[in-house]
């Protein structure tokens, strides 16, 4: 354990206000948020001119597992993540990332584990996705949350959707031993009829993704969700919300009373759908579910994160790629990968479309990216920058001013749906429990140093 370090002369942001101070930092750990004196035993950075913010939390990726042909994809993201100032990551084992399918949650939990061990360069973990061919969620989501996965997810579309009798099991879990269930909403009966009707006019291109999945389908299925959290009494995590009619469902349950949280993503606050206007082989860039959405629809989210009804930000980052992944650009819409690349951009895309344009507040950035996050997803020793949390901490110049261009990217994948956006701010330098994982823009981390995180959601 190296010796002490003091964070010196920096603006200290935490949800609550910003402050001049020092961060001392002791055995990993924030020791001290103020004056702090001067010691022989203590290294000093200088931090002066800089924004010092609590690590980035996202909560939602689909990093992918190393295997024999891609070994460094696991840490290569997580290196990624360190780049962007995220310093936690929680990644989803849905079949596409490459995690064993064992059938039962808890062994589920043992393969993952065991794919992702000493591969990551930041503070990780894992929320269980639900799956049909798991039989008796009942019984193994308690003993799930016993060994520290107290979130899982659930997709109402998709081959591996879970059925409503089940989404209801599992909802009552939650319920009963402090768990927390993120749903995928939409309906997939709408989809499904929308997606054939589209193919058998052959309207196969990537723009029809869009059409085959309208703001109702999303606002439908959240419906759904919320309506069966209510009935179960428990809590709902609706990932990825997208437009404005699926906010209204969210904003009617949370005035209701119900403990319904959402979150919404950098490319619906930023990007919208004239994007599927472009050639083919650009416009699947942007087949991400839900799709972008209108102009109309990204206010009423920055309206929605203004008001809190929306929790936090994560990226739903999918790590594919143009050259491989969605390479099938010519294939019917309905076949060709989803999602989109993100780890590495949350923090730079949140500040500059979020606080530089003056839309939120530096303070509520930082409950939104890190102390939000951390506290629904119960990792309690991350999220802010207060004494006896992790020493995880992003040291941010905002006065710099950029291009975003992919060849400046770390991820595994290929481009960034933000190609040439203009950033404020950068991160300059990133701790990870007290150690420097990016330093003066550099890497100097190392695989294997990132933890993995058990977690337990004490707000329940
Ligand atoms: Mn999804
Ligand atoms: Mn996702």
């Amino acid at each position: 354990m190296a010796g002490d370090l003091i964070v010196r002369g920096g603006t200290v942001v935490t949800p609550a206000g910003r402050v001049a101070a020092d961060v001392l930092v002791a055995a990993g750990r924030i020791a001290e948020v103020g004056e702090v004196a001067r010691s022989a035993d203590a290294r000093e950075i200088d931090a002066s001119g800089m924004l010092v913010l609590p690590g980035v939390v996202d909560v939602h990726t689909h990093t992918r597992v190393a295997t024999d042909a891609r070994p460094d994809r696991f840490f290569q993201d997580s290196v990624a993540a360190a780049f962007g100032g995220t310093t936690t990551f929680l990644a989803f084992n849905n079949p596409g990332t490459g995690a064993q399918q064992t059938g039962h949650l808890p062994t589920d939990i043992a393969a993952w584990r065991s794919q992702t061990d000493s591969d990551s360069a930041v503070d990780y973990g894992v929320s269980l996705v639900l799956q049909p061919t798991h039989g008796d969620l009942a019984r193994e989501m308690p003993a799930a949350i016993d060994v520290g996965v107290p979130t899982f997810k659930a997709f109402m579309v998709y081959d591996f959707a879970l059925p409503d009798s089940q989404l209801g099991l599992a909802l009552e879990a939650t319920a009963q031993h402090a768990g927390l269930l993120n749903v995928h909403c939409e309906d997939r009966t709408a989809l499904e009829t929308n997606t054939a009707r589209l193919l058998a006019e052959g309207r196969t291109a990537p723009r029809f993704h869009a059409e085959s999945r309208p703001p109702w389908v999303e606002a439908s299925g959240t419906r759904t969700a919320l309506e069966m959290a209510r009935e179960a009494g428990a809590p709902l995590y609706i990932v990825h919300l997208s437009c404005a009619a699926a906010l209204d469902e969210l904003r009617a349950a949370r005035a209701a009373g119900q403990a319904a949280f959402a979150e919404t993503c950098p490319q619906y606050l930023v990007l919208d759908e004239s994007r599927y206007a472009l050639p083919d082989q650009e416009a699947v860039r942007y087949l991400i579910s839900p799709p972008l959405r209108s102009a109309d629809d990204r206010e009423a989210l920055w309206a929605g994160v203004a008001d809190g009804s929306l929790s936090n930000v994560a990226t739903d980052h999918v790590p594919d790629r143009l050259a491989v992944d969605k390479a099938d650009w010519r294939q019917p819409f309905d076949r060709i990968s989803n999602g989109g690349p993100g780890i590495e951009t949350l923090l730079s895309v949140v500040y500059s479309a979020g606080v530089a344009r003056g839309r939120i507040s530096l303070e509520h950035m930082v409950e939104l990216l890190a102390t939000a996050p951390a506290r629904l997803f119960g990792l309690n020793t991350k999220g802010s920058i207060e004494a006896g949390k992790d020493a995880d901490l992003v040291i941010f110049d905002p006065t710099e001013r950029r291009t975003l261009h992919t060849a400046d990217l770390h991820h595994s994948s290929d481009y960034t749906p933000f190609e040439d956006m203009e950033l404020a701010g950068r991160v300059h330098s990133v701790l990870v429990r007290g150690e420097f994982v990016v330093r003066d823009g550099h890497f100097v981390g190392r695989r294997g140093y990132g933890q993995f995180q058990e977690r337990e959601l004490l707000w329940r």
